[in-house]
């Protein structure tokens, strides 16, 4: 609430200003009037009003409306030729004052040339047609004009308000947006010889020769130069104080029958002295105007200069500029560190020069492809001789600067020193070559090592299974020569003798046995063992059906769950789980059934002393298969040594001692382990760990 009383206090004090000076202004323009009392050819009440409302809003227009019927209702005519003369002044300030707001920059109009002539053409000459009109209407339609006389007070009225809007409008317009200038001292004196050359001017112009003197002359455009000097140097508020001056000067001397506009009647005096003041007005302000235009596009470019220079000169990479032949014009700092030379030896060479001599002329095509825009870019990586000599290697991007018509101005080119880098990148090549050809080294003395022992291998094979030959041959002699020698005896052999022949069988056997034991370790550790997967129950319960000393009434063997799918030789997991499961049922106490299970180790049903690994493992992770018996058991001394070779931990029963130590063999050929828990008439639980080749059956 109080905001708003505030506003229309403040609305009222402007109302009443506004209403006072338009009437005194109205009063003084009048006061010229010669050919109708209501209509004058100098109105500066139109400038006011229009300023007005631009400056404080198109709402101040009823002070407009009353100052206009005040001052004709206090000159002449009656209360309904006030009212129409008040429209029309009324509509002329609305309508200017909208057309400037909507098309020429509103109260900045003169602060660029082309807003300067829109002002001119929309408020000085569109915007005036509604006053002159409605004024000489009311004028001729109230009597106190005559029809016929309707155009020259027509003309009279409207250049006396366009020139208003042309000289009072900027004027106050001007001096509100901008304010008062700060002048230093010598701006102050030079303003003065100024305004004291357009008086002179003006007076020596529109003051000199009377009308009826004969050698009067047209001289009125020798107004102009002090008019330019107040826009060239004092910029819009020169302008338009001068253009002012030179105005009143005009404008009183031909009042006074003075200068070379008087004619022969007033009125048609004053309006070529309007016509002139309006022209010269508008040369003043459109110049002030470009002035002020192209001093801030200066000052816009200056300070991108400024701008850039910083950029140029300050950039942490080299920056050259070369101007069309393609010499360097400019350099910055980093360019000379780089380079080693300085910013006047620079200037004026070619980059070429800086190139190292084995790339100087591929670069050159290089760069004459850029520019003639056969290639799109040129980002290359070179080197460049220092002014030192050394070498140096460089990153180098240009860009091509084209004039107005696409030709190439300048080129400007951005360089970094990359020739760390490059000796980093150079050193690791060197490291990766060099570690390349010792792989190469390695892998060629490791091919070679391999087909040695290939050979080495091939031969102890030949050599055993030619020792085995050898051996068995005599051995399978001395059991027929003692079968023999018993057959031949007969009856009649001595006791002593038959059992030492028998022995001697005997002895020969067990050697045979351990011969082809021995044989089937070897096979064991040379035979090749490629992996696949195998399911572990079709193979166990295959093994279980074939041998009878596995199946009851002799023993129990029992698959207890699934067994899973491993990662392993058939022919091998077959030899080991023979021998396991052999020496399971064979390891029994007399006159004892033996019971045998197998089964996957799972998470639950953990067995004491075991390594924890689900049955249902996945692709590659380990499994524990168990082989538990109701055995004698073995010590614990023994557990360590019976996977050895030809290693045996109890007397009377059969065997060479080879089984386990083929099973440990297998095992670890196929990646896995074998181990046993036991404890001497508590039977034994041997393990086998294998790689699982997927989920568990
Ligand atoms: P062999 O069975 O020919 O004697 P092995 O290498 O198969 O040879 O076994 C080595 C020794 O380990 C056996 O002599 C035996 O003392 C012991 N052994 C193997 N399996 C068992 C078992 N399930 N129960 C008790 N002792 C066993």
């Amino acid at each position: 609430m109080g905001a708003k009383r505030e506003l229309s206090s403040k609305w009222f004090f402007r109302i009443s200003i506004l209403t006072a000076v338009y009437y005194l202004a109205g009063k003084f323009g009048l006061s010229l009037a010669a050919l109708n009392a209501s209509a004058s050819a100098v109105w500066p009440p139109t400038g006011i009003a229009l300023a007005s409302l631009l400056l404080w809003g198109s709402d101040t227009w009823p002070a407009v409306f009353f100052g206009a019927f005040l001052v004709n209702i206090t000159t002449q005519g009656s209360f309904a030729t006030s009212f129409g003369i008040a429209t029309g002044n009324t509509l002329e300030a609305v309508l200017g004052a909208w057309l400037v707001w909507r098309f020429a920059g509103g109260a900045n109009a003169f602060s660029k040339a082309q807003d300067t002539f829109k002002f001119t053409g929309l408020a000085a000459i569109v915007s005036t047609t509604p006053s002159a009109t409605f004024g000489v209407t009311s004028l001729c339609l109230g009597g106190l004009a005559s029809w016929n006389q309707y155009g020259s007070i027509w003309l009279t009225w409207w250049l006396g308000d366009m020139v208003s809007n042309v000289i009072i409008a900027p004027l106050v317009l001007i001096w509100k947006t901008q304010g008062l200038p700060r002048l230093t001292s010598k701006q102050i004196i030079e303003a003065a010889l100024m305004l004291l050359t357009v008086i002179v001017t003006g007076s020596l112009l529109f003051l000199g020769k009377t009308a009826s003197s004969a050698e009067h002359e047209p001289l009125g455009f020798l107004a102009l130069p002090p008019l330019l000097w107040a826009a060239f140097r004092f910029g819009r508020r020169g302008a338009i104080t001068a253009a002012l001056i030179m105005s009143a000067i005009a404008l009183w001397g031909t009042v006074h029958r003075f200068g070379p506009f008087v004619g022969s009647a007033l009125n048609a005096s004053l309006l070529f002295a309007q016509a002139f003041m309006g022209t010269s007005t508008l040369t003043a302000l459109v110049l002030a105007a470009l002035l002020s235009e192209q001093k801030k596009a200066e000052a816009i470019l200056k300070e991108s200069e400024v701008r850039f220079r910083a950029f140029f000169d300050n950039a942490a990479v080299g920056a050259v500029q070369l101007d069309a032949a393609g010499r360097i014009v400019q350099v910055n700092d980093a360019f000379c560190q780089i380079t080693g030379y300085g910013r006047g030896e620079l200037r004026g060479m070619h980059p070429s020069d800086l190139d190292h001599p084995d790339e100087k002329e591929s670069d050159r095509t290089r760069m004459a492809e850029f520019l003639a825009g056969r290639t799109l870019n040129y980002d290359v990586e070179k080197r460049y001789v220092r002014k030192t000599g050394e070498v140096i290697w460089v990153h180098v991007t240009v860009g091509i600067i084209r004039d107005g018509n696409g030709q190439v101005a300048r080129t400007a080119s951005v360089v970094e020193d990359i020739t760390a880098r490059r000796k980093t990148e150079q050193a690791l090549k060197r490291m990766r070559d060099e570690l390349e050809r010792a792989n190469a080294d390695l892998e060629h003395r490791v091919d070679e090592r391999t087909a040695k022992l290939r050979e080495m291998i091939a031969e102890l094979e030949h050599f055993s299974y030619a020792l085995v030959h050898d051996l068995r041959a005599p051995l399978r002699a001395m059991q027929s020569f003692a079968g023999l020698a018993e057959q031949t005896l007969g009856e009649q052999t001595p006791p002593a003798v038959l059992d030492y022949l028998q022995r001697i069988r005997a002895a020969s056997g067990r050697m045979d046995g351990l011969v082809l034991d021995a044989l089937n370790y070897n096979r064991a550790v040379l035979q090749d063992l490629p992996l696949e997967p195998v399911n572990l129950y079709e193979l166990v319960s295959g093994i279980i059906s074939t041998y009878p000393n596995l199946q009851p009434p002799t023993a129990q063997v029992h698959i207890e769950g699934s067994l899973p799918v491993v990662l392993g030789n058939k022919a091998g997991l077959t030899q080991c789980f023979s021998n396991l499961l052999g020496n399971a049922v064979k390891f029994v106490a007399s006159g004892t059934q033996p019971k045998v299970t197998i089964r996957t180790e799972d998470r639950n049903g953990m067995p004491q002393g075991g390594k924890q690994t689900p049955s249902g493992s996945s692709n590659g992770a380990l499994v524990r298969i168990w082989i538990e018996d109701n055995g004698i058991g073995i010590t614990r001394e023994s557990q360590g040594r019976i996977f050895d070779m030809f290693q045996r931990a109890h007397a009377g029963y059969e065997g060479t001692g080879t089984g386990l130590a083929i099973v440990r063999k297998v095992t670890e050929r196929m990646a896995g382990q074998v181990g046993v828990e036991s404890e001497p008439g508590k039977g034994s639980r041997f393990w086998l760990e294998l790689r699982s080749a997927s989920e568990g059956l």
